[in-house]
């Protein structure tokens, strides 16, 4: 192994008030690179692709509390139904729909996370803040009794300017307060606020959130 992952691992926890959890994502680097994070510890990893995530599910320690963060086409949420611990990156209802359908039939409640899209860039996925509160208002997803929603999710813009980012993620936190205040007040599961990866978890630690997703850092650049 060419990358010390035990010691990247180390330093990123250091970082790490308590309260905050860390997702170490581990999309297309071997297993060999998750057992060094497991070893240490480690128990909670993210991967973003169905196919990647079932062939290290099947061969890693069944301990693991695999996080779904990547965009998630409908048709493959019934392969990751059965053992997914969180989907982080729900962008429509349509998708929390068919988690739902996926779970009641797997007998579980898969913990869901819903997208928001803040960022300017125009690849990126999720929920406006308007969709987003429409969606909640509608209240479809009150009828859903096998997804839990337990908060919100977002990625920065890729830029350089720190004041940016942490305008978009004080953005989230605060967005996150209005959801929390209007929907969820009596609702503790609804407490994640999953922000930061390599480049501006610390900033997002300053911002509030409770779960930064960082893989680079950790495990070295990913050769796809
Ligand atoms: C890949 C990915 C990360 C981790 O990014 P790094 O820059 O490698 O830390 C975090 N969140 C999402 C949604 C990702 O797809």
């Amino acid at each position: 192994m060419d990358y010390d992952v035990k010691g990247n691992l180390r330093h990123v926890l250091a970082d790490l008030p308590e309260g905050v959890r860390l997702v170490a994502i581990s999309k297309y680097h071997p297993n060999e690179y998750i057992e060094a994070a497991y070893a240490e510890g480690q128990r909670i990893f993210g991967e973003s692709h169905e196919q990647e995530l079932r062939q290290k599910v099947e061969t890693l320690p069944k301990d693991i509390e695999w996080h779904f963060i990547g965009h998630l086409q409908t048709n493959k949420v019934k392969y990751i139904a059965p053992y997914i611990s969180m989907i982080q990156a729900v962008d429509s209802l349509k998708l929390l729909k068919e988690i739902d359908k996926q779970a009641a039939k797997n007998d579980r409640v898969i913990k869901v996370l819903l997208e928001l899209h803040i960022a300017e860039e125009e690849t990126k996925y999720g929920l406006t803040l308007d969709a987003c509160r429409q969606l909640l208002k509608e209240g479809e997803w009150r009828q859903l009794e096998h997804v839990q929603i337990c908060g919100l999710m977002m990625m920065a813009s890729f830029v350089e300017d720190e004041s940016q980012i942490r305008s978009e993620m004080m953005l989230a936190k605060n967005f996150f307060e209005e959801v929390k205040r209007d929907y969820f007040a009596a609702d503790d599961a609804f407490c994640e606020r999953s922000w930061g990866m390599s480049h501006d978890y610390p900033i997002a630690v300053e911002c509030g959130s409770t779960m930064v997703r960082v893989g680079t850092t950790i495990f070295g650049p990913r050769v796809y």
